[in-house]
């Protein structure tokens, strides 16, 4: 039988991992300029974290979890999103006794939701997040949007806009909940199974169900940002004051609620009209999550930050950019067993001189083994033939001017490095 991947799941093929690589790169560099460090945790965690973290009358929670128990019986999930297990190993870590009051920290991998896979949603997909945690501060929600906007510039994406909006602290969420339930009462036996659950155990969620959303109930329903607290209106105004003098565009937008549950005060998106991904399509989001540290057994923390779907900054990336394939410096075309043996010394001698090189494995003639100098964008090709064996020396030819010079073993790394010092103005 042949074997498939399953279903949700693609392999990124040798051809495709350079552009991943830059991506990331672009992404740490970003991080390095923020002062953001990375922090890597577990691809699964115990399940109670993300029913606990993330809440569980969520889609994310409730349907999309890939969860299994061990050999011990103990309930284990592969992550579906990265804050909890950052949040969980802050608190395990005592992150916020270290003597920076603010921890930012960022990380890049894989995530897991069974979901139906379709146009480029994959179950086994990938996000890179950041999260910035022990201050609460409106400066603080700004850093993270600024870095997320940097983001979606660096990767020259058009047309984006930064949409903001408040859910509040506890009080104002407290009244906001008092008020959907008010205004979804007389209609409840209308909505769907969930959503009846949702009404007692959190109500918020009902607006982002996908069987409901076309009920004329869901265009009146309150808005989060008519029952903020004094408090919540303070934070929330200084967070639009300091977009203002940074002249970060931006758009209050009332019907921002995010999916997940732990989100308190700013919470924002980036959408893009950019025709690589679609009108008004969002490209990451995130917010302020204050109560979460507490939750998962901590101090009382306040948190801020954001992800990004990386198969969608993939395709933002586009195709348009360098095929920063570097190329060899030297590929090793041997004709003969004596030759063969003689490359596989060149070859290993001039790795350990930090030179990319690589040779002919496979037995070709000249003909073939060219072709595979010109697909690794070899600098040189160095053959080897039986005289070249007897003379104890080499055949460079560089295959920018098309020289080809006869170069003493010995010489060899001191021909390549006068030959990249040289003058002649190819790479
Ligand atoms: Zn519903
Ligand atoms: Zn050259």
């Amino acid at each position: 039988m042949a074997y498939k991947a399953p279903r949700g799941t693609v392999d990124i093929l040798p051809t495709e991992s350079g552009k991943w690589q830059e991506l990331e790169q672009l992404l740490r560099t970003i991080c390095a300029n923020y002062n953001v460090k990375e922090m890597r945790t577990p691809i699964f965690e115990h399940t109670e974290l993300f029913n606990r973290a993330v809440g569980d009358t969520t889609d994310v929670v409730s349907k999309e979890m890939y969860t299994f128990e061990d050999k011990k019986g103990r309930s284990i999930t592969l992550r579906p999103e990265g804050t909890a297990g950052i949040v969980r190993a802050y608190v395990e870590n005592k992150l916020y006794g270290m003597p920076e009051k603010l921890q930012k920290v960022y990380y890049m991998g894989p995530m897991f939701r069974y979901e139906r896979p379709q146009n480029g949603r994959q179950r086994q997909f990938h996000q890179f997040g950041v999260e910035m945690l022990g201050v609460e501060s409106p400066y603080v929600d700004v850093e993270c949007m600024l870095m997320a906007v940097t983001v979606v510039k660096a990767l020259g994406l058009k047309n984006i806009q930064l949409h903001i909006n408040s859910l509040g602290d506890q009080e104002s969420r407290d009244a906001y909940r008092e008020a959907l339930q008010n205004h979804f009462q007389p209609v409840l036996n209308e909505l769907c199974h969930d959503c009846q659950v949702r009404y007692e155990k959190n109500p918020l969620r009902i607006l982002d169900c996908k069987v409901d959303k076309n009920h004329p109930m869901m265009q009146t329903a309150p808005k989060t940002i008519d029952y903020l607290s004094d408090n919540a209106k303070a934070h929330f105004e200084k967070v639009c004051a300091l977009l203002d003098d940074l002249e970060i565009d931006y758009v209050v937008d009332p019907n921002l609620v995010r999916g997940l549950d732990y989100y308190s005060h700013t919470v924002f998106e980036i959408i893009s009209d950019d025709p690589k991904l679609g009108a008004g399509s969002t490209v990451g989001g995130g917010g302020r999550y204050n109560g979460l540290v507490e939750e998962l057994g901590g101090p009382q923390t306040p948190g801020v930050g954001f992800a990004f779907g990386m198969e969608r900054l993939m395709i933002a990336l586009g195709d348009d950019h360098d095929d920063d394939d570097e190329g060899l410096d030297v590929y090793i075309m041997p004709l003969g067993t004596e030759a063969k043996d003689l490359a596989m010394q060149i070859m290993t001698m001039l790795r350990a001189n930090g030179f990319t090189c690589d040779m002919d494995q496979c037995d070709r003639g000249l003909k073939g083994q060219f072709k595979s100098a010109d697909r690794f964008h070899a600098h040189f090709s160095m053959i080897i033939g039986e005289d070249e064996v007897q003379k104890e020396v080499v055949n460079m030819k560089c295959n920018h001017t098309k020289e080809q010079v006869e170069v003493p073993l010995e010489n060899i790394v001191e021909f390549i490095e006068n030959h990249y010092e040289g003058d002649h103005d190819h790479e």
